[in-house]
């Protein structure tokens, strides 16, 4: 299945949910959950979640992590299947997997205003794991490791606008960084706390489990 390319917003009406999609403009009025909350599509108000079976709730469960973190479905299957050889509850590590993606990270880190731009910032090979170019936007940080910029990267305009962004941004508590040098160091892997979208892992795992 290909990546969804449509509008973005369309996908939190569809959920009913602010994914954050969008960058900088989740946050402010602009964002048209803040105005309307209502699925896309006419008439839209009276098909109502409620109605919905629970293998639909599960489907949509799945498809609103899947979303936020912009992973393909076989990709998405990959790191459930890996979650499940796992030991610990599978949903938490699926979504600890995710978490450790290459791309959330430089979002995590302010790098990006939005997963899908971290993931193109990756794929550019401005990024630097333990000084080693990657730019594999699904490779798995581990605790220790070092994100930082290519020095040519540093010389960009987008570079310099995220390095005078950065100071108004959170960094999770696993993370840490050197705002001065935009230079990241994974603390420790994260824990299911530290994901701060309200995501039903179990109905996850049990959509995947029939
Ligand atoms: Fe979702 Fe962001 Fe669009 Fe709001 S602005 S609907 S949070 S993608």
């Amino acid at each position: 299945m290909a990546r969804y390319t449509g509008p973005v917003c369309r996908l939190c009406r569809r959920f009913g949910e602010k994914l954050m999609l969008k960058g900088e403009r989740c946050s402010t009025p602009k964002c048209p959950l803040e105005k309307r909350n209502s699925p896309p599509g006419e008439h839209s108000s009276d098909r109502g979640r409620s109605r919905m079976s629970e293998r639909g709730l599960q489907l949509q469960e799945k498809q609103k992590v899947r979303f936020s973190y912009g992973v393909l479905e076989r990709q998405f299957r990959r790191f459930f299947a890996e979650a499940k050889k796992s030991p610990g509850a599978t949903g938490e590590t699926l979504l600890i997997l995710l978490e450790r993606r290459l791309d959330n990270v430089v979002y995590r880190l302010g790098f990006a205003d939005s997963r899908a731009q971290a993931r193109q910032i990756v794929r550019h090979g401005h990024i630097l794991v333990n000084g080693r170019r990657t730019d594999i936007p699904s490779f798995l940080v581990k605790a220790g490791d070092i994100i930082k910029w290519r020095e040519a990267s540093k010389k960009t305009e987008y570079y310099k606008t995220m390095a005078e962004k950065v100071d108004g941004k959170t960094i999770p508590s696993w993370l840490t960084l050197d705002k001065e040098n935009m230079t990241g160091k994974v603390l420790n892997l994260p824990s299911k706390n530290d994901i701060e979208a309200g995501f039903n892992e179990k109905a996850i795992v049990e959509y995947y489990s029939r």
